[in-house]
């Protein structure tokens, strides 16, 4: 009796933690949109990216090129670095990475570097995306580490706070190009 009373206590707490886990991973992608958002008012392309550890964060990071110049100053670069510098170590085996977008081949060459347990993303990104769209390096056969995966939490937030940073973006171009047609035609006056 006491042993199908535990069986089902014990399947209880197994529907409650899977329950908790979906909750958390949405609470750590809305902190990965809160840093995506820090990139975008700092004119950087708005990704952001956070790694947890047994439901801490470890690690944040939001891009930084334009800041840095630096290319390889992508969101989940820094945040693990921030994450190896935390824990005192360069495997994330029990981390999990909570990005914006879909990373690119570099991050998720680092992802699988750096042997993290799992890499949650917001929206995809068809052209350059190497967790599926263009080629999916997390899960690489012949790799020595696969990550599992979870795409599309909370994607349309992630995408349109891009869409609306390169509209807003075009929008300056084109409002740069006319003033410089300013500049040309009063200058010829
Ligand atoms: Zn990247």
């Amino acid at each position: 009796m006491r042993n199908v009373a535990g069986f089902v206590k014990y399947n209880a707490g197994l529907t409650l933690s899977v329950d908790f886990l979906a909750r958390d991973d949405e609470a750590f992608m809305r902190e990965a949109l809160r840093l995506a958002q820090k990139a975008g008012a700092a004119k950087e392309v708005p990704v952001g990216a956070v790694i947890t550890r047994d439901g801490r964060i470890v690690g944040r990071g939001y891009n930084q090129v334009e800041l840095l110049k630096d290319a390889t100053a992508h969101a989940e670069i820094l945040a693990i670095t921030q994450a190896s510098a935390a824990l005192g170590d360069w495997r994330l085996t029990e981390c999990e990475l909570f990005v914006t977008k879909e990373p690119c081949p570099m991050c998720a060459g680092a992802a699988v570097h750096a042997r993290l347990k799992r890499v949650i993303f917001g929206c995809p990104d068809a052209r350059a995306g190497a967790a599926g769209s263009l080629i999916n390096l997390l899960q690489m056969p012949g790799l020595n580490h696969r990550c599992d995966v979870r795409s599309g939490l909370l994607a349309e937030e992630c995408a349109s706070l891009l869409r609306s940073f390169f509209a807003q973006r075009r929008r300056a171009d084109q409002g740069s190009e006319a003033a410089t047609r300013n500049d040309i035609s009063s200058a010829a006056d």
